[in-house]
């Protein structure tokens, strides 16, 4: 298995539940270094995608491919080397304090019995002051806020050196400060990342590319411009918009027009 950033291809993956099918072939790809995002309505299928490829959840159909290996037959611990998750929630943490949750991150580099060596010593540190946590290192990781949480598996994360990071809804319950600091530095990784977003103007500044999933399929790809068009987004979720260019970026920027309003009167441009 090759190092650096990952490549990954998502070819035809579905997905069902007691014979209820909740991804209908799905194909994906995200080249090496990309940051791509996956966004859609409730229910559309996001998180059951993450976990598919991310090896939560085996694929009834298609397959997921890693550096070109199917991400089936790569044992748990090597597929941990290549894959890191920032999950919505963090099972297997009770008890634990936010230091050695985030040193977690570091056991797929280690033999099982084998110490924390100076070198994830140093990592664990930096990982944390990289997400503004190094103040909590001590504390309990089942007492902090939903946004010291979030931040503190971003740091068990960046700690495991992953080539793909998978992240559902990272952003979630973080202030808008730690939003664009955690989105600016997944960007900056040298990694493949994958992000479930909600925030679509988040997701239009800092995605190379976006998959808009609904019912279970890709309703759109490509480049944020190409991809978040007003047609499209009363298509898939329903809401009237006007989209702008942000003033610094270039980016598409998202003004949501107020329901039953008919838009008159909305700039948009900056
Ligand atoms: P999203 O992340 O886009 O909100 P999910 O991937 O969580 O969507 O879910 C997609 C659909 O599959 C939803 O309708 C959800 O209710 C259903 N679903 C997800 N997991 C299960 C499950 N374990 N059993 C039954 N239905 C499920």
């Amino acid at each position: 298995m090759t190092e650096g950033p990952a490549e990954l291809a998502a070819e035809a993956v579905r997905y069902a539940i007691d014979g209820q099918p909740l991804l209908h072939g799905i194909d994906l790809t995200a080249r090496p270094g990309e940051t791509v995002g996956v966004v859609g309505p409730n229910g559309s299928g996001k998180t059951t995608l993450l976990r598919c490829v991310y090896g939560a959840l085996r694929p009834t159909g298609g397959r997921v491919l890693l550096d070109g290996a199917d991400a089936a037959s790569l044992g748990v611990k090597d597929r941990a080397r290549r894959v890191a998750v920032v999950p919505q929630d963090a099972a297997g943490t009770f008890g634990l304090t936010v230091r050695e949750v985030v040193a977690m991150g570091r056991s797929p580099h280690k033999r099982f019995w084998e110490q924390d060596g100076p070198d994830d010593v140093r990592r664990v540190a930096r990982a944390l002051d990289t997400v503004g946590a190094a103040a909590l290192a001590d504390r309990r990781f089942d007492g902090l806020s939903g946004g010291e949480r979030q931040r503190a598996l971003v740091a068990r994360a960046l700690v495991q050196d992953p080539g793909l990071l998978a992240l559902d809804e990272p952003t979630n319950h973080l202030d808008i400060r730690y939003q664009l600091e955690i989105l600016g530095l997944v960007r900056a990784l040298p990694a493949t990342a994958l992000l479930v977003l909600h925030d679509l103007n988040l997701a239009a500044m800092y995605c190379d590319r976006l998959y808009v999933l609904a019912g279970g399929r890709v309703a759109a790809c490509g480049t944020p411009a190409e991809v978040l068009t007003e047609p499209l987004l009363a298509e898939v979720y329903g809401v009237r918009t006007r989209i702008a260019t942000h003033p610094t970026t270039g980016a598409p920027h998202i003004v949501y027009l107020p329901d039953g309003g008919d838009g008159d009167g909305v700039r948009t441009g900056f």
